[in-house]
């Protein structure tokens, strides 16, 4: 049986990662050699992580990083930790990173690993530990020339200092390369933190434009109050948007004139959850954010939140894919007949990975950019990817994301063929 076998009967998020490749493959018309290769990860590593609790209990964990292709560089992607983890989770997540990472012409492949873990079930000292022992398992396969693990889902610059630490300590010297969004002080970058955001918010930009939404701020709602979610919200309050709701997993608030996102933010700070917020109403559930009737709908949270159960819902004019997958292949497609302008995720939140490229960089150069600086290449680059993709979507006749596949897989697999592999 081959892992794809495997596959073929389960529904999640590897199916649409599967699904949107394969219609790619079948326009580029690839050969079947490397459109095999570009389908079945590189490598992928499965490890026993136990979690020792501050009590003494010792549980055992499962831990995964999958390297789905090496061919125009190291591998590269994030760390999750969460309950939701499995390996078709990461399976999926690395073939993303492999198309986000040839789209935004970045040289590297594509990799994910995660801990299937609660982290807000543990300390600090349980979280310290566990990622000590998760950084012993998949060592053998990490590093700055192999694969460079970032921030994901429940993972943040802390995690990465203890990921260089432990596998410094076991290389015995430092290894700041290992890992990107890493703090100031280890040699991170200016403006990482926020990055991921940064591009959503200027592609988003773009897509209101290009959607004819430009003489007015626009009306947003934000799925996700994590990393991405928070400080969409913020930037886009910051140049002016309404962002009249969020929703974090506990729930949802609106305010139809418009959130004050830092006195909000300041708000979750203090009690972990957008509830409870004073100065708004709160909705039924978090997913009632992705029916309102707003211009711009930003899902920034996990999978498959917008489906076929609930895509006809959505009244926004421009979607921006915040998160991983947020829609599904057939909501997607449902969204791009109805007008929709629909920014793919490997478009729309790649600011993460080009800033994590871009910490590679200034380390390399051994000089640190000022975040001004940071933020007007990152929005150069984003600005680039955005012309490729809409231009190529026009020439075709496709929608966003068919575009930004299309010009990733061709990539990629132009690599693999000069590589003379696939062949
Ligand atoms: N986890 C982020 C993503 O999904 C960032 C990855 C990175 O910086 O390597 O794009």
């Amino acid at each position: 049986m081959t892992i794809l076998d495997s596959v073929e009967s389960t529904t999640g998020p590897y199916e649409d990662a599967l699904s949107q490749y394969r219609a790619s493959a079948e326009r580029l018309s690839l050969e079947p050699g490397v459109r095999s290769v570009l389908e079945h990860p590189r490598r992928e590593m499965s490890v026993a992580v136990p979690l020792l609790r501050d009590d003494g209990r010792l549980e055992m964990l499962t831990g995964y990083r999958v390297q789905h292709n090496l061919a125009r560089g190291p591998g590269k992607g994030g760390i999750r930790y969460s309950p939701l983890v499995d390996l078709n989770e990461v399976r999926a997540l690395a073939m993303w990173m492999t198309w986000k990472c040839a789209l935004l012409d970045i040289p590297y492949g594509g990799a994910k690993g995660g801990v299937t873990i609660d982290p807000a079930a543990c300390t600090a000292a349980e979280l310290e530990r566990v990622t000590r022992n998760f950084v012993s398992g998949i060592g053998p396969i990490i590093g700055p020339d192999t694969d460079i693990p970032a921030p994901d889902i429940g993972t943040d610059e802390r995690t990465m200092a203890w990921i260089m630490d432990a596998f410094s300590t076991s290389a015995g010297r430092s290894v700041p390369g290992v890992v990107t969004g890493k703090p100031l002080a280890l040699g991170g970058s200016q403006g990482r933190v926020s990055a991921t955001a940064h591009g959503v918010v200027h592609v988003a930009g773009l897509a209101l434009h290009h959607a004819g939404l430009r003489h007015r701020p626009a009306t947003a709602a934000v799925h996700g109050f994590g990393n991405v979610g928070a400080w969409t919200a913020s930037l886009l309050h910051e140049k002016g948007h309404s962002v009249v709701a969020v929703a974090d997993r506990f729930g949802a608030v609106f305010n139809a004139s418009g959130l004050d996102i830092p006195d909000l933010r300041r708000h979750v700070a203090e009690t972990g959850t957008v509830l409870g917020y004073r100065e708004a109403e709160p909705l039924g559930c978090s997913d009632d954010v992705l029916s309102l009737d707003v211009d711009l709908l930003i899902p920034a949270s996990v999978e498959r939140v917008i489906h076929d159960g609930n895509v006809r819902q959505v009244q926004a004019t421009v979607v921006v894919e915040g998160a991983n997958g947020p829609i599904t292949t057939a909501a997607g497609e449902f969204l791009n007949e109805a007008g929709v302008v629909l920014v793919p995720d490997s478009l729309a939140n790649a600011g993460g990975v080009v800033v994590s490229y871009f910490e590679w960089v200034q380390a390399q150069q051994g000089l640190w950019w000022e975040a001004d600086e940071v933020r007007g290449r990152l929005d150069l680059r984003m600005t680039q990817a955005w012309e490729q993709v809409v231009s190529k979507a026009a020439a075709d006749g496709t929608g966003l994301r068919a575009a930004a596949t299309d010009i990733a897989v061709a990539r990629v697999a132009e690599a693999c063929l000069a590589r003379g592999l696939g062949h």
